[in-house]
């Protein structure tokens, strides 16, 4: 089936006389017309021609209790007319940084931001700050916001980017400042040699090695058994801070993200898109001999939005339910997460087609590929890419929403009659492949 886009294709011409490129982020480019949207509710969407969609894009990850829930809506428009923007502390941002110290291990205080790349850069500048040294370490695959001193080798052309286990920083745009490189050190991910090996060569150097502990901007891999233990104590071992970036994993995999699923804690940690639902905050979080350093003055973090008073009133709102309804959300969307990677293999062995899934059902990854395990970025580059857009495209045309390179993300809105749809859809599209 064919999608019917004349008055995205309209718009999609009026955008670009507009807006460069038609949209406003590049994580919006696709192959075609991009989508324009009239609503979105629940795991659905709505676009501007009629055709409707099974959401599993869900804003790149943050609508976690699906689109426009009632409890976001109530919470937002209630502090919309108590005051928009204060720049001044008001009560809801304390109830919010209480709730995150409650949810998440390492969160002993707590900073906020609006956005991930903000956090995320906040983090790496009270690291540097915080030991007085100059370099961070960083890996091939792993995604931690559009600013300078880390978009490098998130997804390089492997021509360019040297050995695997000894990569070379690949900018990640024209225009990166080239200097940010010399701070930065590159290794392999779920690769304790490669990264003690990295560590005794700019021993002394390092102020924290930043990841994404279960990583989602390169498929969704889980890291080996022992792996985060083994990197937490190099870590102790050599003064260095541990930054999980739980901007995807944050409040997804768990209550308590990442950290609290695989049972290691960071010095770190790095927050976002789930933790409102939809609203747009971020947050910094780590232990308090650290975040001391924010405290005090000596590393600096503003931002005129910051605790922005109807983000956090969304905030306040989504954590809540989370956290008192822990015992149902979490165990639904892995439940129907995985009822749906195990239809997507079945379908894919039924029509002979090498595919490998991987994930934790609140997320997960497909991959087009013969091998039978992704542990890192260089074995990502080496499946097929170009299938994957192509089967996008045709998810789309049968009325399902991906993230274009592979990535599912379930919500709590999310039913099994939406699984057995999205299924009989899924095997429609994978035969016209
Ligand atoms: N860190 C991770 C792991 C992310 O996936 C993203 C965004 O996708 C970011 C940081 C940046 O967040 P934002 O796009 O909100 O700036």
């Amino acid at each position: 089936m064919t999608r019917k886009l004349d008055r995205s294709n309209a718009l999609y011409e009026r955008a670009r006389a507009a807006i460069a490129g038609g949209v406003s982020s590049d994580a919006r480019r696709l192959p075609g017309t991009p989508l324009y949207l009239e609503k979105a509710h629940g795991s659905r969407l709505w676009d501007v021609d009629g055709n409707t969609y099974l959401d599993y894009v869900l804003g790149q990850g943050p609508a976690i209790l699906g689109h426009s829930p009632e409890l976001l809506a109530e919470a937002v428009s209630a502090q919309m007319r108590r005051g928009v923007t204060y720049s001044a502390q008001h009560l809801t941002e304390i109830e919010v940084a209480e709730r995150v110290q409650s949810m998440v291990p390492c969160a002993e205080l707590v900073r906020f931001n609006s956005v991930g790349s903000e956090a995320a850069h906040a983090a790496i500048r009270l690291a540097r700050g915080h030991t007085g040294r100059p370099k961070i370490v960083k890996f091939e695959g792993h995604y931690h916001g559009w600013l300078d001193p880390v978009l490098f080798s998130v997804h390089p052309p492997v021509d360019q980017a040297g050995p695997g286990d000894q990569p070379v920083p690949v900018p990640g745009s024209a225009g990166v400042a080239a200097g940010q490189a010399a701070d930065l050190v590159l290794t392999a991910w779920n690769d304790i040699e490669a990264l003690t090996a990295t560590i005794a060569r700019h021993r002394g150097e390092i102020a924290a090695i930043v990841m994404e502990p279960v990583l989602c901007n390169t498929g969704a891999i889980t890291p080996e058994e022992g792996y985060l233990a083994a990197v937490r104590q190099l870590c102790d071992d050599e003064g260095i801070l541990l930054i999980f970036d739980e901007v995807i994993t944050g409040f997804r995999l768990a209550p308590g993200g990442a950290q609290q699923r695989l049972g290691i804690t960071p010095d770190l940690g790095v927050f976002g898109k789930a933790m409102a639902g939809g609203m747009q905050v971020s947050a910094l979080a780590g232990k308090a001999t650290v975040m001391e350093s924010i405290a005090a003055g000596k590393v600096a973090h503003a931002g005129t939005f910051n605790s922005h008073p109807v983000a956090m009133a969304g905030a306040r709102a989504v954590l809540e339910l989370l956290d008192e309804k822990r015992d149902d959300i979490y165990p639904r969307m892995e439940r129907l997460g995985r009822r749906l990677m195990d239809g997507i293999g079945a379908i894919a062995s039924r029509l002979g087609v090498p595919m490998l899934i991987h994930g934790t059902g609140h997320l997960f990854q497909l991959y087009f590929t013969e091998a039978t395990d992704i542990r890192n970025y260089r074995d990502f580059a080496a499946t097929d890419r170009s299938a994957m857009a192509r089967l996008h495209g045709l998810l789309l045309d049968e009325g399902i929403n991906t993230v274009p390179r592979g990535l599912w993300f379930l919500s709590a809105a999310h039913t099994d009659e939406d699984i057995d749809q999205t299924l009989t859809a899924f095997e429609k599209a994978l035969s016209r492949l």
